[in-house]
């Protein structure tokens, strides 16, 4: 099989599962399936092996039957940013249109954050529910969201683990058969992909980003599941905040109507995708229209409060954030050097800040501290004279701190002239 694949043939069914059981089972060891892992990243693989590949990690490892909960039930994967808290105003939004969510996500790492961490620092709040608790909960208030429940494939795990040690991660075959298999083994029945593309994402460039989407699209349909994507922009923060108790607060002011203009035009456009997927409503008109109406109406805030204390978390977070989240011991602004508009933000920059403020994990095991981040007080394309603020620093620790203002001072250009206007939709996949 290594030497198929490093002289560029195909692989089919028998040899990828050939593959796939033996190195979960440790018949095929690290070794072999590096040298495999390269070949695959400099040969590639065709759609049709990519669809086989996520097909064999799917089915390594436990896949959870949501068919008990009535419904179409629709899944939402974002391919990671900075500051984006996008599932947490995005599922009670849906929610409360009637569909069924049952979301499972992951864990920060680097300079990428995680909705479950974001999530428990809101008091209380359990994100690691059992199987059984995780769908009794949207069977009976039509939403949860949780850690991953069971063995869901253990394949992408371990191969994961490889992959990031041997310079084999960037590879469109091997993203999409790792985000497809996990999600396909969540056991929705629709999925909407939010593709980040620019300086904070995997995906630098939109032509990439544009591969990877139709790939996990293509994966996705020919499973059965009805997939989608949308390639949304990543070459600033997502929203002002970035870190877990400052991202929550954003989520829930969004959540009132009182959130940052690019974040609530992601989740608009990302619910009403969602709302076409399940099937309540028929365009993205209609769609934005319901999305909007939701938040106005109070009812997706409302759905949120039910999240929070069905999980466990303290429920005055929707009424007063500031007194029930975790806060930060000192605030330090960083100021603009000069006059100028704001042309650019590297959002991996900003991500490291907040990183190294304690906010993220450099390794898996660390330890992080919800109350720390930063939060962007300019965004691109604003004015700025010399002297005025441009970012907050949310600081319990100040070892790191002149670093992570650093970080923040190089992340930002100002130029003379404004910069063309960055569209935050890039474009739909379907
Ligand atoms: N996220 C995943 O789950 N897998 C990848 O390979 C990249 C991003």
């Amino acid at each position: 099989m290594i030497r198929k694949k490093r002289d560029g043939i195909a692989l089919d069914y028998d040899e990828l599962k050939f593959f796939i059981d033996g190195y979960v089972a440790g018949t095929i060891p690290d070794y072999q399936a590096a040298a495999f892992l390269m070949a695959v990243f400099i040969r590639g693989m065709t759609i049709q092996e990519t669809v086989m590949l996520t097909q064999c990690m799917r089915e390594s490892g436990e896949q959870l039957d949501l068919s008990e909960i009535p419904g179409i039930k629709v899944d939402k994967h974002s391919t990671g940013g900075v500051g984006d808290k996008t599932s947490i105003a995005l599922a009670p939004i849906v929610a409360a249109a009637g569909i069924p969510v049952a979301k499972m996500s992951g864990r920060g790492l680097g300079h990428t954050g995680g909705t479950i961490d974001k999530l428990e620092s809101i008091p209380g709040f359990r994100a690691e529910l059992t199987t059984e608790e995780f769908i009794k909960s949207v069977k009976e208030i039509g939403i949860a969201i949780t850690g991953q429940t069971g063995n869901i494939a253990p394949a992408d795990k371990k191969l994961y683990a490889l992959r990031d040690v041997t310079a084999t991660i960037d590879n469109v075959s091997l993203i999409a058969s790792s985000i497809m298999s996990k999600k396909l083994a969540a056991g929705a029945d629709r999925i909407l992909l939010d593709v980040k593309v620019g300086n904070g994402a995997f995906m630098k460039e939109k032509e990439e980003a544009l591969a990877l989407a139709r790939a996990m699209v293509d994966i996705g349909n020919s499973s059965g599941k009805r997939t989608m994507a949308i390639l949304s922009d990543m070459n600033q923060p997502l929203g002002d905040a970035v870190g877990n108790a400052l991202e929550v607060r954003e989520a829930v002011a969004t959540l009132k109507g009182e959130g940052p203009e690019d974040f609530y035009c992601l989740c608009r456009e990302l619910g009403a995708v969602m709302l076409i997927l399940g099937e309540k409503a028929k365009d993205l008109k209609q769609g934005r229209e319901m999305v909007d109406h939701l938040v106005s109406s109070g009812k997706a805030a409302a759905k949120f409060e039910e999240l929070v204390i069905s999980q466990g978390g303290d429920p005055d977070v929707l009424e007063r954030p500031d007194e029930v989240l975790p806060k930060a011991k000192e605030q330090v602004t960083v100021f603009a050097e000069k006059r100028g508009y704001i042309t650019s933000i590297n959002a991996e920059s900003i991500g490291i800040s907040a990183m190294l403020l304690g906010a993220g994990r450099a390794k898996k095991d660390d330890v992080i501290d919800p109350a720390v981040g930063v939060v962007m007080r300019k965004k691109r394309g604003m004015q700025v004279i010399k002297g005025e603020p441009v970012a907050t620093l949310h600081v319990n620790n100040r070892d790191n701190l002149e670093k992570a203002e650093q970080l923040i001072r190089n992340a930002i250009l100002i130029t003379e002239q404004p910069p063309q206007k960055n569209e935050m939709i890039l474009g739909v996949v379907e």
